[in-house]
């Protein structure tokens, strides 16, 4: 199985992503996790990604492509993956398809998750990372079971850099400009699923199993 999540920041792709990936067992691929584990290593690929990130703008095309088929060309991939945060332009959209052209794999499904940009505000600053094992939590919509600390690996949670109010307003400017023809460019394609992504992490799961299995 060879899955997309897309949605605007905050929208839940991330957490969503886990849980299929885990379902499914298939790799779960996220940009946004790969760029900043990259970014802990203060090299020059490092500094060049904090650049764009911690401002709230896009990893150039060019680089992000390079970064992504990287990690897509390992073995671990050919049973399927689910991207999360990728592709966010037409232009990725597109280096995407000539890859999986050529590692002969077609996308079974494009899952949208469709959330609000007032929710999402609210949602990003209220958002937890945990560092080690790169869950997600909401300290209103899925908080952790211990306050501060990570359900999985009990590490200490923290609020991402680029989680703070003026970021948050470009991200989204951002994703409205950039990543939102995408949900048309699939949409052409016949393998969207538009799911509605202000409910409960549960409700939401459900309807993408149903789209996906359907
Ligand atoms: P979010 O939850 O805000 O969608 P991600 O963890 O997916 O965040 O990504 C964090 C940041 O990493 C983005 O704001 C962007 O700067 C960069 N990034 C991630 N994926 C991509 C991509 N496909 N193209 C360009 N930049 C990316
Ligand atoms: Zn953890």
């Amino acid at each position: 199985m060879f899955l997309i999540i897309m949605g605007p920041p905050g929208s839940g792709k991330g957490t969503q992503a886990k849980l299929l990936a885990e379902k499914y067992q298939i790799s779960h691929i996220s940009s946004g996790d790969i760029f900043r584990q990259a970014m802990e290593i203060n090299d020059e690929l490092g500094k060049e990604l904090q650049l764009a990130i911690n401002k709230g703008q896009l990893v150039p095309d060019e680089l992000t492509n390079k970064i992504v088929e990287r990690r897509l060309l390992k073995d671990d991939c050919h049973k399927g993956f689910i991207l999360d945060g990728y592709p966010r332009t037409i232009g990725q959209a597109d280096a995407l398809g000539l890859l999986l052209d050529k590692l002969g794999c077609e996308l079974t499904k494009v899952i949208n998750l469709d959330v609000d940009s007032n929710i999402i505000i609210g949602r990003l600053k209220k958002r937890l990372l945990c560092k080690q094992c790169g869950a997600s939590f909401n300290l209103i919509t899925n908080p952790p079971r211990n306050e501060g600390f990570c359900d999985s690996c009990k590490a200490y949670l923290s609020v991402r850099e680029d989680d703070n109010d003026k970021t948050v307003v470009d991200r989204i400017n951002i994703y409205e400009e950039k990543t939102k023809p995408l949900i048309e460019y699939y949409n052409k394609k016949k393998i969207l699923c538009n799911i509605k992504g202000d409910v409960d992490v549960k409700d939401a799961t459900k309807a993408i199993l149903a789209c996906i299995e359907r």
